[in-house]
C-alpha cells in the first residue's frame, strides 16, 4: 500500500507554497490525479458525490489496459495508448495482469480494414504481436489473429488502493454543487480554493458551462458471465469496427460488449443516459443480450461451452462528437478551473501533466 507524503516545505524564500486545490471526481482520472497533486505538495480536497469511489465509469469499464490494439484508425490514441501502457506498468506495477491468450481477429467480412492493413498498421507503430491460427481458438469467419501483451486492469484493487491512499483527502458524499470563479479564487460551495479541477468526465452541470461544446452522453450496457472451468486467461476483440469483445473480468467471469449493441443511446446529457439506463428492464436487457450472443457465436461457435449469462451492469460514457476514431483525453481551463476530459484510463498521466502545467499557469497569475 502507497503512502502519500507532501515534501518538505521551507518557509525561506524561493520556495513556492502549496495551492489549495479541490478535485471534483474520484474516478481514475481524480484519484490519479489528486495523488499526484498531493505528492507535489498541494492541499488537496476531494469531492465526490457519491459515498464511494470508482463509482463513475471508473468502476464498470472493460477493464482492458489499452496499448494501442483497439485503434488502428487513430494514430493519436494508439500512441497515447502505447505511451500510457508503459506508463500505467511502471507505476502501477500491482493494479494490471497480463492474459496469457489475448488475441485480437480481424474479421473477414465488414471490417473496416483488411487483415494486412490492420497488421501493417499495428507493426508500424511498434507494438509487439505474435500471429497465431484462428482455428487453434476455434474462431471462425476471421482472416487473422494475433496473441497481444495488453493486461487486464484490476478495478477492485485500484478502488481499494485509492480508498486507502486518500482517506485523509477525500470528501464522500459530498457533491459540488456550485463552483464559482471570482477571477482570483474559485469558491466550491462556498468554500474557497486556488484552483478546481473537474474530473467528473462531464457528468456534472453544477460545475458550470463545460468548455466542450461537443459532448456526448452514451448509456451502455455490459453483460458478466460466469466461466467454468475459470477462463481467466482468454480474451477475444474481433476488430476492426462493428464486432465484438470478451474479456476476463476477475477469476471466475468475463464481459461481453459489442460496438453495435453495448450502447443503449446517444444523448445530450448525462441525465438523460441514466434516465435511459434506469428505463431498462429485464425484456429489454435479454434483447440486447440476444444481439450480443448471436453476434459472438458467428466467430466463436464455443462461446457457450465456456460461458453462462451470469448479470449485466450499465455505466455512462461521454464522448466527443468527431469524424475520427480518437478516444483521446484532452485538458482545458477557463479561469481558475481547469477541465479533465477522461480518454482510456492509462491517459491519466498525459492529463496530469497537462494539469500540472495549467496549475503552473495559475501560479504565475497569482505572482504577477
Ligand atoms: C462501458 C465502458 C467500458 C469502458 N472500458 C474501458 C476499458 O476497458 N479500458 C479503459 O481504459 N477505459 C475504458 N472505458 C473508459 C473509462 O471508463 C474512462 O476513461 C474512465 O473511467 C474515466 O474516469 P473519470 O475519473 O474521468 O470518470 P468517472 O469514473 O465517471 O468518475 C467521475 C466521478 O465524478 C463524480 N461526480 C460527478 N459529479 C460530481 C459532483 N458534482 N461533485 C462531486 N463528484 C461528482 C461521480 O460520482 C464519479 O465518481 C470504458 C467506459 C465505459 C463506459
Amino acid at each position: 500500500m502507497g503512502v502519500l507524503t507532501r515534501p518538505a516545505r521551507h518557509s525561506g524564500s524561493g520556495h513556492l507554497e502549496p495551492l489549495r486545490l479541490a478535485v471534483v471526481g474520484a474516478g481514475w482520472y481524480g484519484c490519479h490525479i489528486a495523488s499526484e497533486l498531493i505528492r507535489d505538495g498541494h492541499d488537496v480536497h476531494v469531492f465526490e458525490a457519491k459515498p464511494e469511489i470508482f463509482v463513475g465509469a471508473s468502476g464498470y469499464t472493460q477493464n482492458r489496459l489499452h496499448q494501442g490494439f483497439h485503434y488502428p484508425r487513430s494514430s493519436q490514441t494508439r500512441k497515447q495508448s502505447i505511451t500510457g501502457f508503459n506508463q500505467f506498468k511502471a507505476t502501477y506495477p500491482f493494479l494490471g495482469r497480463p492474459i496469457a491468450d489475448n488475441i485480437y481477429a480481424v474479421a473477414a467480412v465488414d471490417s473496416l480494414l483488411d487483415a494486412e492493413t490492420y497488421t501493417q498498421i499495428i507493426a508500424a507503430s511498434g507494438l509487439e504481436y505474435e500471429d497465431v491460427e484462428p482455428d487453434a481458438f476455434h474462431l471462425e469467419n476471421v482472416s487473422a489473429a494475433l496473441r497481444v501483451g495488453e493486461e487486464l486492469l484490476l478495478t477492485a484493487g485500484a478502488k481499494d488502493y485509492f480508498a486507502e491512499l486518500l482517506r485523509p483527502y477525500l470528501r464522500l458524499g459530498d457533491p459540488v454543487v456550485e463552483l464559482k470563479d471570482s477571477g482570483c479564487e474559485v469558491f466550491a460551495n462556498g468554500e474557497s480554493f486556488d484552483a478546481a479541477i473537474d474530473c467528473t468526465w462531464g457528468a456534472s452541470t453544477a460545475l458550470g458551462e463545460s468548455p466542450w461544446t461537443d459532448l456526448y452522453f452514451e448509456p451502455c450496457v455490459t453483460l458478466l458471465y460466469d466461466s467454468e472451468p475459470p477462463v481467466r486467461d482468454l480474451a477475444l476483440t474481433v476488430v476492426d469496427g462493428p464486432f465484438f469483445s470478451v474479456y476476463p473480468y476477475d477469476d471466475e467471469h468475463c464481459t461481453l460488449t459489442s460496438v453495435t449493441h453495448t450502447p443503449l443511446g446517444r444523448h445530450g446529457s448525462y441525465e438523460q443516459a441514466v434516465a435511459t439506463i434506469s428505463r431498462q428492464d429485464g425484456a429489454s436487457l435479454t434483447a440486447v443480450r440476444t444481439a450480443m450472443e448471436r453476434q459472438v457465436v458467428d466467430y466463436w461457435p464455443g462461446f457457450h461451452d465456456h460461458f453462462r449469462y451470469s448479470d449485466a451492469s450499465c455505466s455512462v460514457k461521454t464522448k466527443m462528437r468527431s469524424g475520427s476514431d480518437a478516444r483521446i483525453a484532452s485538458i482545458r481551463r477557463t479561469g481558475r478551473q481547469i477541465y479533465v476530459f477522461a480518454g482510456k484510463v492509462n491517459t491519466i498521466f498525459m492529463a496530469t501533466s497537462e494539469v500540472r502545467r495549467q496549475l503552473a499557469a495559475i501560479r504565475r497569475e497569482i505572482l504577477r
